[in-house]
């Protein structure tokens, strides 16, 4: 049987670079960098103040001190986003963020300074100095952040709020990005039930895949849409979908019918509508039935076996990596945590499991292996904080492995 490493092959190889456009800062969060993107400006862009304080000439308080202070004449004041002035030959009343006159190269902070004499307004005109001043002192030079050609994000990156402060602080508001693909989602099945009110009906199940499906694709920064359930009538399906086609969308996602049971009918109907399926079943668990097919005009998709969490596995390691390469980002890379209970499996599939990392008092991020993990199961779910992966080689693990695990979110593995 295929291997999952086999299976991701098959998935990305082909298909075209992503698309891309240009969006403005207010709306660049999260899409990802379509290229390279560099600063053009000085940051900061002027000799300015770190301090609310005086711009001096440093020789003139070089040797300043509490018991032997500078005193000297202040000249005039510069606030911030006042235009630079050039200066006097005494002290100069600044603010943070001023632009300091070039007749200066050091500021005292007020902490440090005493008003001897004010004029008829109350602003200082004589002041005495208690610290000593060396070239530099509380300034921030020109370009001592940001110089032009400075790498800002490299292509591939997924835009963070840190990112969006530096693109704001170089005024740059054009932000080329890629195009995310946008995906649809069906439900296959007799047994669910979709509206919430309905009240079940003896050999009906609640539709949990959907839901589901819908957010994670929307958490990974997707656009998808619900296009509802196919109650196993294999004649709806054609219908269905050529629905979907003639939609923009990328990704088709199906939960169920894909097993070996008398109403699995997605192969099949793939086919019939000229889908080349590029496999069907990996040597995984949960979900070996996995299907993945191309339409003739490039659609990708994705026939997750209907389990809710074998639908998770499909969604988390295989439509993703997909999506991933659509958006132009990199492979996700896995960590790695200390197995803190043993294992052990009945066969040499690779095995995603419900699992739950914390680091432990030594800091090691630690993971455990959920009890629970039938393929039905969603309450353990509720713990999971991550999948552990089980290699395919093996059928034991002992306590103490490192293996690899992947997080589902970003505040994972608290501390002991
Ligand atoms: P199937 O892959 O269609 O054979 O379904 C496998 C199992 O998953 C069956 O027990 C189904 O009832 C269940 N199932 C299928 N679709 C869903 C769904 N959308 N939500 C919850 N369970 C489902
Ligand atoms: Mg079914």
């Amino acid at each position: 049987m295929l291997s999952y490493a086999e299976a991701l092959k098959i998935m990305l190889s082909g298909g075209e670079a992503p698309a891309t456009q240009t969006v403005s800062l207010d709306h660049a969060l999260g899409h990802i960098a379509a290229k390279k993107i560099t600063g053009t400006e000085n940051i900061p862009p002027f000799n300015n103040s770190a301090m609310d304080g005086y711009a001096v000439k440093s020789e003139s308080v070089q040797a300043a001190s509490a018991d032997s202070p500078a005193v000297l004449k202040v000249d005039g004041s510069t606030m911030a986003g006042d235009s630079p002035s050039v200066g006097g030959t005494g002290a100069w009343e600044i603010m943070t963020g001023a632009p300091v006159p070039d007749a200066y190269d050091a500021v005292i902070r007020i902490e440090d300074t005493n008003i001897l004499e004010t004029n008829n307004q109350k602003r200082p005109t004589k002041i005495s100095v208690s610290a000593e001043g060396f070239p530099g002192k509380n300034i921030r030079k020109a370009g001592t952040d940001f110089c032009p050609g400075d790498l800002l994000i490299e292509q591939g990156t997924e835009i963070t709020p840190n990112h969006i402060m530096a693109l704001a602080a170089l005024g740059q508001d054009n932000i080329p990005v890629t195009i995310p693909p946008k995906a649809a989602l069906i439900s296959t099945g007799k047994e669910l039930v979709d509206d919430m009110d309905q009240t079940l009906q003896p050999g009906q199940i609640r539709n949990s895949n959907a839901p589901y499906l819908l957010q994670s694709l929307r958490s990974f920064g997707i656009d998808a849409t619900n296009e509802g359930t196919i109650y196993d009538e294999p004649e709806k399906f054609e219908q269905k979908m050529e629905e979907i086609l003639s939609k923009d969308v990328h990704i088709i996602l199906s939960t169920g019918a894909v097993s070996m049971g008398r109403y699995d009918f997605i192969p099949d109907g793939l086919r019939a509508m000229g889908a080349e399926i590029l496999f069907h079943k990996a040597a995984i668990r949960p979900g070996k039935p996995v299907l993945f097919a191309r339409f003739p005009d490039g659609t990708c998709y994705f026939g997750l076996p209907g389990n809710p969490v074998a639908s998770a596995v499909g969604l988390r390691f295989f439509a993703y990596p997909l999506i991933r390469k659509m958006r132009g980002q990199e492979p996700e890379k896995s960590l790695s945590a200390v197995l803190k209970n043993d294992f052990s499996k009945e066969s040499l599939f690779r095995f995603f499991q419900k699992a739950h990392c914390k680091h432990n008092k030594e800091g090691r991020l630690t993971v455990e292996i959920l009890p629970g993990q039938e393929s039905f199961k969603i309450k353990p779910m509720l713990d999971q904080n991550c999948w552990a992966i089980v290699p395919e080689y093996g059928l034991s693990l002992n306590a103490g492995s490192m293996i690899d695990i992947y997080p589902l979110y970003q505040d994972f593995g608290a501390r002991e």
